[in-house]
Parts: C-alpha cells; structure tokens; sequence
C-alpha cells in the first residue's frame, strides 16, 4: 500500500503494519499526525463500514486513510482483539501509567525488550490525575490503544482504572473499557486507631457500620479470638487489642470495598473485570495482621481480587528510590507476601512504584512473581528529559515556574524535597540542565507540579507550556521511546526475570 500513500504525503509507521485474514492495518503519519489505514481484503470489504473519517478511497473502495478519532479507535479494538484489556489474573504484570498520552510506544519497546512473561497495563490512570491532566478515561484508553497498535503489540494487554473512590469512577471506566479497577479507600482508613487506647477503640469498633459488614454479633473478637495465624514461618497472634485495632482502622474501608465491588459487578453484568485493593496512600504502615483481617473479612463478605497493595514501612516518595530500611522492607514483603498467597493467591501491588530500583529485586524474591508493579509519574519525568534534550531553555523555565509552584503542590503527595536543596534554575548549564532530573529535590518538585505545569495559563488565556511541550513531544518519537524504554527497561528486568510466564 505504500506508493499511492506517499504520493499523498504519508510514511508509513513500519511497526505498525499488521495482516489480519480481513486486510491490512496500518499507521501513517503526514506532519506530526498519525492517522489510520485499512486496506480490506478482497471480499471484506465491509470492515470499511466500521471506520469513520474524510479520506475515504485513496484507492477505489478498498483503503481508508482516516484520523485516530475515539470511534475509530473503537473499531480497531474491535478488529484486532489483542488490542482489547483483558483480565491479566495473577500473572506478574506491571502497570505503566502514561499522564500525556504519548508514552505507550516508548512502554510496549521497554516490555518487548525485557521478555519474559510479563504482563503489561498501558492505560493506566488514577481519577485524580484524570482530573490534572484534563483526560477522559476514554482518552486514556484510546491513547494507550493507538500506542499499543503502533508498536505491532500483540501479546496482549490489561488496563487499570486506578485509584477510583466513588461509584461513579466505576461507571465512567466501565464505559471506557477498562478491564481492572482498583478500588481505594484510604479516606475511610482511620489511622488514629494505631495509637488509640483501649477505650477509644472500643468506642471506634461499637461505631463500625455493622449492617454494611453484615454481622449480627458486632464483635469481631468473637470470630478470630485468639487465633494463633502460622503461614509458613511467619506467626501473629490475633489478640484482642490487635482486632480491635484493626477492626477500628480498616472496618470502615472493608465496608466502601464491599460497596464499590458490589456496584461493580453488578454494572460490568457479564463482562469480565477483575479488582484490586489499595490502602497504600494512608499514613501508617499496614501491620501484617491488619492484611490478614482486612484479606479475611473481604473474603467473608464475597469480594474477589486479584492483587492488594499494602502501606509497607517505609517511604515510597514519587519519582525516588525507596527512603527507609532496605532490610526491614524485605521483611515487611516477606510477610504480606505470605499472607497473600496463603488468603488467596492474590499479588501484592507495589504502588508509587516507579524508581524504587533497590527495591524490586527484594519485591520480586519474595513474592515469588505475585506482584504487579504500579508506576505512573515518572513517565512524565522522561518526557522531560525529552524537553531538556530538544529545548533547553524551554525545559529551564519549566522548572523555574515547577519551583514556584512546589510548596502548593506537594500537599497531595508524599515528597520531603526542599527547595532550598533544590539548585536555582539560572545557576545549571545548559549543557547539563537534564542533571537535574537526577538531582533527588529538583526530581521531586518537577515531578509533583506537572499538573501546574501543564494548566498553566498566560495573561492572555493561551497556554503557557502545554502547547509547546506536546509540540517536542510529537515532533520527537523516537527521542521520548527511547528513553522511556532505557528506563523502564530497569523498572522491568527485576520482575521479567521472576515472572511465571
Ligand atoms: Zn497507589
């Protein structure tokens, strides 16, 4: 199909190029815009009829040259079933979640060059950063679509429908079609109940609400009294202060799980989804018997996921390496690790997950490959880097506006940057301003106001950053993929090597 195409101004997108028995599918950019080719074989013609769009009959009624649109993305999906999220259970899997749409291609390079039986999550996006970016789930999914079919990825994807706290998150998604939802609710997690005494806990358990937990006897003692819990050679006693205190912290958020998986299934009627449980943004560690009891009463109560993601001990910060003891983590994933796979088998989910390079071969060890790894930001900083690469000055008054912006910005994250560790932006060469991507407080403050970053606005209305960032973006594919792919390629290997395939 190549000629009359050229002859219009399109190149091919060579990895793109797939041969299904209906025809040939394809991407072809002219200028900074991809656009979709379906050359249908002889006696399919009718495949035609799904694709919407203007370039209808480059060649007499069997190609269509017609723009990326979200129907079209649509129909794809429905043609090339490969393209379609499915559950990925509890196979090793690793989320890489992709804020500006353009990272995929840079994504799928990095699992392809791993190997292994490494599942990949493409779309990936948590409702908050839904809300910063400015992106439906839809666009999340479509982008990750186009992505995965520029690359010539057909082994497979899942998608997750990340951090969702209300109902109508659920539905939203559901509608989008995504495949996994990860259910958070940390708002209802009550941390005070770690350090209450005895009386405020009793006071806490008494107010549970009960009917939601579906117990008679509002007496959690009563069902795990004083169980001696021995799962391989870890053992906790669930004694009467433990229960009430974990009842008394987690009770409330087993109840909003319950709720949500309910209105999940029953909105996904016969579709296939699959869940995941996350308590990781809560401000205390999750003590091994609160994993157990939480594992527990959802069980009791019919809820069914594939992995949960605990708050282990020390700091998971955006964008860096694991801040705490490496050794007392290990025995922290030791003993989650074990729980989960005696309560289900279900994976451990490390959330913030990106950059924590000390940590991933410890977390693939000890969870035997049950794990999913959960990155999202730091694709963000590799776009960055892309910028500094491309325009230096550019990427120096980005962070010059990201210094500005950081003590606003940091509230909804955990970073312990500094500015005043952070180099000004004036003092750093030019030649070594993308230095500062590795420098651990200008890392984080660039990392954390990428929402300011990219809604910023000049006194005329017209976007400050955005148009420009996404212009270097566009106009550079191969710069941003490559080093995506250099830097997932270290996220990945660790858990590649330890997945069951
Ligand atoms: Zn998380």
């Amino acid at each position: 199909m190549g000629s009359p195409l050229e002859a219009l101004g399109f190149d091919l997108e060579p990895r793109s190029l797939t041969k299904t028995s209906a025809g040939e599918w394809s991407l072809a950019r002219r200028g900074s815009r991809s656009h979709l080719v379906v050359k249908a074989a002889p006696g399919h013609e009718a495949i035609l009829g799904d694709f919407e769009g203007e370039g209808r009959g480059a060649s007499a009624g069997t190609i269509l040259v017609v723009p990326c649109s979200p129907k079209n993305a649509a129909s794809l999906r429905k043609h090339l079933p490969w393209l379609r999220p499915q559950p990925l259970g509890t196979a090793t899997s690793a989320g890489l979640g992709d804020r500006l749409g353009l990272g995929t291609p840079g994504h799928v390079r990095a699992v392809r060059a791993v190997g292994g039986g490494l599942r990949p999550i493409f779309a990936q996006q948590s409702i908050r950063e839904m809300g910063r970016t400015g992106r439906t789930p839809q666009e999340v999914m479509d982008d990750a679509t186009w992505g995965t079919f520029a690359e010539g990825w057909r082994d497979g994807v899942g998608s997750d429908a990340d951090h969702l706290k209300a109902p109508d998150d659920v539905d939203a998604c559901l509608a989008a079609g995504f495949s996994m939802f990860t259910i958070d609710p940390g708002e209802h997690v009550d941390a005070t109940a770690d350090t209450a005494d005895g009386g405020t806990l009793r006071a806490k358990v008494a107010g549970l609400p009960w009917e939601a937990l579906e117990d008679t006897e509002p007496d959690q003692r009563a069902r795990y009294r004083d169980r001696q819990v021995v799962i391989e050679d870890h053992r906790f006693t669930l004694d009467e202060e433990t229960l009430l205190r974990a009842a008394a912290k987690y009770g409330r958020a087993v109840a909003h799980v319950v709720r949500m998986e309910r209105h999940l299934r029953r909105a996904a009627a016969d579709r296939e989804v699959e869940l995941e449980v996350s308590v990781d943004e809560t401000e205390t560690p999750t003590a091994p018997a609160e994993h157990y009891w939480v594992a527990s009463e959802l069980a009791r109560l019919g809820v069914r996921w594939v992995s949960l993601a605990p708050r282990f001990v020390g700091r998971f910060e955006k964008g860096v390496d694991y801040i705490g003891d490496l050794a007392l983590l290990e025995k922290d994933l030791a003993v989650h690790a074990a729980i989960a796979r005696h309560l289900g088998p279900y994976k451990l989910s490390l959330h913030s997950g990106s950059d924590k390079f000390s940590v991933y071969p410890v977390a693939a060890e000890q969870t035997r490959g049950l794990v999913h790894l959960k990155t999202a930001g730091t694709s963000y900083l590799e776009a960055l880097r892309t910028v500094a690469d491309v325009d230096p000055p550019f990427f120096r008054s980005i962070y010059a506006f990201a210094r500005e912006r950081y003590e606003t910005d940091r509230a909804s994250y955990h970073v312990s940057a500094r500015l005043d560790r952070a180099p000004d932006a004036d003092v750093v060469s030019e030649k070594e301003i993308s230095s500062l991507l590795e420098q651990f407080d200008a890392r984080e403050i660039l990392h954390v106001t990428f929402g300011s970053v990219l809604n910023a606005r000049e006194a005329d209305g017209q976007p400050r950053f955005r148009d420009a960032f996404f212009r270097i973006l566009r106009s550079n594919p191969e710069v941003y993929a490559g080093h995506l792919e250099a830097h997932f390629v270290r996220h990945l290997r660790p858990f590649a090597e330890r997945s069951a395939g």
